[in-house]
């Protein structure tokens, strides 16, 4: 074999190639892994906060609820390789994990550090080659092999040689990461439709955005999400006001649906429940305590009585801004405006800081069995460059690992069976 003649070539270092390279190389064929990055696994790095959450042990029953568009194309891919397969395989690489609020897993370490570490260290144990600041550019599929063109930093454009390729290049999120969307293009050169791309976890932007609110995080409110004034989702959690608008936990489980809304030209618009845990009677009753308990009329009060009693009822730094937006405030409609503080959504961040990318290469094309290409034999797909995004919750980790197993050893197994 020529050096620049491999098995199988897998081209990018994220989670879903890194996984895809260890699961060929573990059936014993010659994998090299090319990154464009000058390190492995850039995203990885930043995931969960610098903390990364591996995967979530819910049972697929509720993990599939968590998949979009759709998870039916996952589920032989869970099958191969679950969320507990994904924990036993970390342990037995050395890497301890542990089970937080939400059945979420992160490394015991708290560091996505080390999760890279022991990915890496399994590569050099299995003797996956690995080229670092190579860019391939181009694939070309001939009757017996694959020619993928790759620049390398300081040495040029080379052809490489390999039976077969996995496209493991990730989506168009966090694109300082390295995920360009280069692996629709090469997708797009095998004759595959990509399903339209777009945000999803991105931060979404209200219309007349109040300074105020930024750096404002929510504990235990409640979300609706309208569109076209239709209630499309109910939802409660914790929610961040950032300079990208409203995101956090309970902003990201929202904006996959309103992002599709808006780019469709929708209406969307999203209601805050500040009390979701009382109904508007009790909530009443509270505020007529409230009052008592200040010495305050309700059929007389003025506005800085009004923000003497709010104080009672929400974070300080929330009072300007929520009497701002709600400027016919008064005891009347108080409670009201607590349960249904509206915000039209007139933007998004985008995927300059989405968590992920919604759409992608089409999994109508995709033997969902083996992750091989229906449209070319030697081709393989491998995490969120295929149509397959989850919930913040370590699901989109997960789809890396189950998808770039699942690749990995298909790929291997019919490279070792033409051998
Ligand atoms: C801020 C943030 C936090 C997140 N936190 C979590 C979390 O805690 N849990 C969770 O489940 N998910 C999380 N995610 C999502 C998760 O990181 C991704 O879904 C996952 O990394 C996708 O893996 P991937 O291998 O498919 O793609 P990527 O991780 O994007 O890797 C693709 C790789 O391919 C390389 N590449 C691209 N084109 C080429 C080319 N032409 N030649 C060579 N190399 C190429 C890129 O440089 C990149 O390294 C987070 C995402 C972000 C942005």
């Amino acid at each position: 074999m020529r050096s620049n003649d491999f098995d199988l070539l897998v081209i990018g270092g994220g989670p879903a190639g890194m996984m895809a390279a260890i699961r060929a190389a573990e059936s014993g064929v010659r994998v090299l892994l090319v990154e464009k990055g000058d390190q492995l696994g850039r995203k990885l790095l930043i995931t969960g906060k610098g903390r990364c959450n591996i995967t979530n042990t819910k049972s697929w029953g509720e993990f599939s609820t968590h998949i979009h568009p759709s998870a039916s194309p996952l589920r032989m891919a869970f099958r191969h390789f679950s969320n507990s397969d994904t924990i036993d395989f970390f342990n037995s690489i050395g890497l301890a994990t542990v089970v937080e609020r939400g059945d979420r897993v992160f490394p015991e370490s708290q560091k996505a550090k080390s999760v890279l570490n022991a990915l890496e260290k399994r590569m050099k144990t299995l003797k996956v080659e690995i080229l670092l600041s190579a860019e391939v550019k181009s694939l070309r599929f001939e009757d017996d092999r694959v020619v993928t063109l790759v620049e390398r930093d300081g040495i040029g454009l080379e052809n490489y040689l390999s039976r077969n390729v996995i496209v493991a290049t990730g989506g168009l999120s966090y694109p300082q990461t390295g995920s360009t969307g280069d692996g629709y293009r090469f997708a797009e050169m095998a004759g595959h439709k990509i399903e339209r791309c777009f945000p999803s976890l991105t931060a979404l932007m209200p219309q007349n955005y109040n300074e105020e609110l930024q750096g404002i995080s929510l504990k235990n409110v409640g979300i609706n999400l309208f569109i076209d004034s239709n209630l499309i989702s109910v939802d409660s959690g914790d929610l961040d006001f950032t300079d990208g608008g409203i995101e956090g936990p309970l902003g990201f489980r929202v904006s996959r649906k309103a992002v599709k809304a808006l780019d469709n030209g929708g209406k969307v618009e999203i209601s805050i429940d500040l009390k979701p845990a009382l109904s508007l009677k009790v909530l009443d009753a509270r505020i007529e305590r409230e009052l008592t308990a200040l010495k305050l009329y309700p059929h007389k009060i003025d506005k800085n009585q009004l923000r003497r009693l709010l104080k009672e009822l929400m974070p300080v730094s929330l009072i300007n801004p929520f009497m701002e937006s709600n400027k016919s405030l008064s005891i009347k409609n108080l409670s009201a405006s607590l349960k249904d503080w509206r915000f039209k959504i007139v933007s998004y961040v985008g995927y300059r800081r989405a968590v992920v990318t919604a759409g992608g290469v089409s999994t109508d094309e995709i033997v969902v069995k083996s992750m091989q290409s229906k449209k070319e034999p030697r081709l393989f797909f491998a995490g969120e460059v295929i149509n397959l995004d989850g919930d913040t919750g370590g699901y989109n980790l997960q789809i890396a690992f189950s998808t770039g197993s699942l690749a990995g050893a298909s790929a291997a197994q019919q490279i070792l069976k033409s051998i």
